[in-house]
């Protein structure tokens, strides 16, 4: 089986020494050019390359830990992880090179399958951001959407473009060798399971057999959702998927934007600067709960981590009573109590006008985190200030704001690519973890169809990839009757965790627990009494800095010296909002309302 070398890379690629890297899974010092060339030329030929010269090998990090019993870790972590045997063969499909499909070949390489094959119905890698709309932001930060084993290396996190995600996409690829997986320009058609358990895969009126068969076609891959009454319309309606370049698309005309999620947030901003006006309408059971991609001088979900899920999370009391303290301040122009309530909030003096805003949204709303699905973008407070106004739901074309000549629809995607495989349920929630079909059993897998309240896909598909992986190993063993239990219990607790959007937002996950179950299936989970008592810079990172994917690298068979420094690495929020527990005591001495 050809070894393969990395996508158009040559013996002076700056890349090379970064791959060398990668392939032995030493960073702890980069390898020099004369040792990576000689890998090249073994790749290039199909040779095994040899070990790392042993010095580099072992080159030690003083983490300042004391020994410890986690697996060895201090001593594992100057070493190659042990070799693990070679997996039964499988001939393995994944369908689709966007951030899921990158992932899950990565995980299958690393669990030692060589027969993969990738169908990409586009000429180029990285799914939905090689199409987004020009000036498309992301709303995970670097830090909480890269992958375990790939740090983005942004110091300190930040929200990175589409673009710039794009990019990191195409590194992941190169690095990790995975184009010579993947076929371009194959549209996959249809999978049917044979009664033999295979895979019968038709692609242009062929087909052809696999063993086991991933679907990572996406959430945004169907056919874009638009209003039923909207068919009849006479004038321009388009899709947030359909049209690059918003600004020159809405200039000089009176726009209607349906829906506001991520993308109607963003394209409100966007359109309010050149249209003539812009109204946005907003389904009677409102928005998600906002929160600004930044707060302060650092990307908001750095809060998104394990301390949130404790007893540090506000429940409804603690954000009404914050909320109407702030709405009575302001109202009175108490400009001390205002500050107060913004140290608690924000850690600095006084809020912005915008974190202002988002506050009074909310509770006019009755949006709070965990109830709602999370919309982690504030551009749509900031097109009300510009001259856009806000309306309630529409639903027959008589609604429509008089001289309306251009509809733009940020109202989703109709249903997933469920249907490409026959007798497939399309609802996610009906699959174990998101992930299987219990009718068609564990060796088709569904991933990236998890999409979290707060948190990111990315990182989720990565898990869900990686027990794939595991399960195809042999490693893991997959019990129906016992996933059919789970999958009704995971519902039930998605149900009661997001009321209002469980039967509209099929894909809604909550991040911490969708992660922490993969973790612990793969048997991955970081051991916090361990890290607390040996690892207290560690343990503080997992606690409370963002939920990075490495933190499920620091134990475990893929344990990896990379992922203990990029935990290492990460910043704590410079601001912890107050604990609950606290909350009442400080708010009675500083605000009298
Ligand atoms: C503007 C924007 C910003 C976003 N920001 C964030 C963010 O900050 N954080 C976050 O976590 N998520 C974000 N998302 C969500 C994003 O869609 C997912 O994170 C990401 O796309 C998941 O990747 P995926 O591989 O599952 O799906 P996709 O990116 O949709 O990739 C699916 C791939 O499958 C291919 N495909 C589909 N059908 C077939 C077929 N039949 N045969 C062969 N190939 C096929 C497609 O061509 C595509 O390349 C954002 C989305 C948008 C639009």
């Amino acid at each position: 089986m050809p070894i393969g070398l990395p996508f158009r890379m040559v013996e002076t690629d700056p890349n090379l020494l970064l791959a060398c890297n990668y392939w032995f899974g030493s960073d702890s010092k980069p390898i020099d050019r004369t040792y990576a060339t000689s890998v090249f030329r073994c790749l290039k030929n199909d040779q095994i390359p040899q070990p790392l010269p042993l010095p580099l090998q072992q080159t030690q990090i003083d983490f300042g830990c004391s020994p410890c019993t986690i697996g060895n870790c201090c001593a594992q972590r100057r070493s190659l992880p042990p070799p693990i045997p070679p997996p039964t063969p499988l001939k393995i499909l994944v369908i689709g090179a966007g951030a899921s499909g990158l992932t899950v070949l990565s995980s299958l390489q690393e669990a030692g399958f060589t027969n993969i094959t990738c169908f990409e119905a586009s000429s180029s890698i990285g799914g939905i951001f090689r199409t987004a709309y020009k000036n498309a932001k992301m709303t995970s930060s670097s830090a909480l959407t890269e992958f375990s084993q790939f740090p983005s290396n942004f110091s300190p996190p930040k929200m990175l473009s589409a673009v710039e995600y794009l990019a990191y996409l195409e590194r992941f690829a190169s690095v990790n060798m995975l184009q010579k997986f993947i076929t371009f320009n194959v549209e996959v058609n249809e999978v049917q399971k044979l009664p033999s358990g295979k895979f019968s895969v038709s692609v242009s009126g062929e087909h052809i057999i696999y063993d086991a068969v991933c679907i990572t076609t996406g959430l945004h891959s169907s056919s874009p959702s638009f209003p039923d009454f909207l068919r009849s319309a006479k004038i321009d309606v388009v899709h947030s998927s359909q049209i690059h370049d918003f600004a020159e698309k809405a200039a000089g005309k009176n726009v209607l934007i349906i829906g506001l999620g991520e993308s109607g947030s963003d394209i409100s901003l966007i359109t309010v600067k050149v249209a003539k006006s812009v109204t946005i309408s907003v389904r009677d059971n409102g928005s998600g709960y906002v929160v600004p991609r930044i707060t302060g001088n650092e990307v908001s979900d750095l809060n998104t981590n394990r301390g949130r899920g404790r007893g540090e999370t506000w429940g409804p009391s603690e954000h009404k009573r914050f909320a109407e303290s702030v709405i009575a301040a302001q109202a009175s122009d108490d400009d001390v109590a205002l500050s107060k309530l913004s140290k608690i909030w924000t850690g600095k003096e006084q809020f912005s006008e915008l974190e202002i805003d988002t506050i009074v949204w909310n509770y006019k709303n009755n949006a709070l985190p965990y109830n709602r699905f999370g919309t982690k973008n504030t551009s749509f407070l900031e097109a009300l200030k510009l001259g856009a106004r806000i309306i309630g739901e529409i639903v027959t074309l008589g609604d429509l704001p008089s001289g309306t000549d251009l509809v733009i629809c940020c109202t989703g995607f109709a249903a997933s690519k469920g249907e490409l495989v026959v007798g497939a349920d399309i609802n996610h929630r009906n699959r174990w973890r998101h992930v299987v079909d219990l009718n068609l059993g564990p060796m088709i897998s569904f991933v990236g169809f998890s999409r979290p309240a707060f948190g990111a896909v990315p990182p989720i598909s990565e898990m869900g990839g990686r027990w794939w992986a595991a399960f195809l190993r042999g490693d893991l063993e997959f019990d129906v009757a016992a996933a059919a239990i789970e999958t009704q219990e995971d519902k039930k607790y998605e149900e009661s965790l997001f009321k209002k959007d469980f039967h509209r937002l099929k894909s809604l996950v909550q991040y911490h627990r969708m992660m922490k179950s993969f973790g612990d299936l793969l048997g991955v989970s970081p051991p916090l009494g361990e890290l607390r008592k040996h690892h207290k810079g560690i343990y503080e990172r997992v606690m409370r800095s963002t939920l990075s994917g490495a933190q499920f690298r620091l134990v475990g068979r893929f344990m990896s010296e990379k992922a203990w420094k990029t935990c290492e690495q990460l910043p704590l929020p410079q601001h912890e909002r107050m604990p609950r527990s606290a909350f009442n005591g400080v708010m009675n001495e500083c605000c009298q309302f």
